[in-house]
């Protein structure tokens, strides 16, 4: 079974993708946009959230989700730091002596660590063991339409030092200013889930655990999903820049084989989606299609997804 969720989310001073300091100046992601003016194609500069800042949210509340179900967690994803297995030193930690086997090495990999099952891992020794994330998520770009009016812009803030006048010494300031570029914009993203991967060897094509563990597994995958989209949980600076705005629309697709959903960065993506899968099925293939709307919200949308996965036996 494969999962597609495409998500809308409107965030107001955000600094969810900072990529940069210069001196006392932080910056916001910015990527190339095309966009269309007049009938046009032109260029513009948006703020954005790299794909690989949201898969590593994702991951951890893989960790979270995980560690609440009893299911195993190597000790460097339980403290965030995904290194997967990269190394001798690393593999070490869940292997030891590690076998010459590249079948045994991902076998033992997969057993002590549910984020390198879902999350993927490069194992870049003799012998390299590659395993692709089952996960993909993209990055969150502006949506077409309002993709002009995608700001970035500098807040001034300041940070205070007590200093003692009595042993005050040549000019320590007693103030720092510091900037931080916000964005504001309504993005969208992707993000594709393959529930035939989890558990199952990219060598052999087997599965490598019991069945009951990979319907854990899978439902581990989805609880993370869940909440990370309804905690909105993910990005840099949520601290003092949690984006003021929310998820304003989510449409899901789950069919046999994989298929992914229109991106959201377009007008009508929803109904495309929907015509797609329509002709899916005049190939005979099942399909579950939702979408969020005034009386459903995302997190229903997201259950119902989770409710058809449940009767279909998968997890
Ligand atoms: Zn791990």
């Amino acid at each position: 079974m494969f999962l597609s969720v495409g998500v809308r989310f409107e965030a107001n001073v955000e600094a969810l993708n900072m990529v940069e300091t210069a001196g006392n100046y932080s910056k916001h992601r910015r990527v190339p946009y095309l966009v269309e003016e007049n009938g046009k194609l032109k260029t513009v500069y948006v703020p954005a959230i790299s794909g690989e800042s949201l898969a590593h949210a994702y991951q951890e509340h893989l960790v979270r989700e995980a560690l609440g179900m009893g299911l195993p967690v190597c000790d460097d994803c339980q403290r965030g730091e995904f290194y997967k297995s990269m190394n001798k030193v690393h593999l070490k930690k869940k292997i030891d002596p590690i076998p010459n086997d590249p079948k045994k090495i991902e076998e033992g990999i997969l057993k002590s660590c549910i984020v390198e099952d879902i999350g993927g891992f490069l194992y870049a020794e003799k012998p390299p063991v590659r395993r692709s994330s089952v996960f993909q998520v993209s990055y969150a770009l502006p949506i077409k339409s309002v993709a002009l009016f995608a700001t970035s812009e500098p807040q001034l803030h300041a940070r205070h030092a007590q200093i003692d006048l009595s042993s005050k010494k040549g000019n320590a300031p007693e103030q720092m200013i510091y900037y931080v570029e916000t964005g504001t914009a309504i993005y969208g993203f992707t993000f594709n889930l393959d529930l035939d991967a989890i558990g199952v060897s990219a060598i052999t094509s087997k599965p490598v655990l019991d069945e009951n563990e990979i319907k854990e597994r899978r439902e581990v995958a989805l609880k993370a999903l869940f909440r990370m989209l309804s905690s909105a949980q993910f990005g840099a600076k949520l601290s003092r820049f949690f984006p003021v705005g929310g998820i304003t629309e989510l449409i899901i697709s789950i069919t046999d084989h994989p298929f992914v959903v229109t991106s959201p960065i377009y007008e009508g993506y929803a109904e495309k989606t929907e015509n797609r899968l329509k002709v899916l099925e005049s190939f005979g293939e099942s399909y579950f299609y939702a979408k969020s709307d005034e009386e459903k919200l995302p997190e229903e949308v997201l259950k119902e997804a989770i409710d058809y996965i449940r009767e279909k036996g998968y997890i």
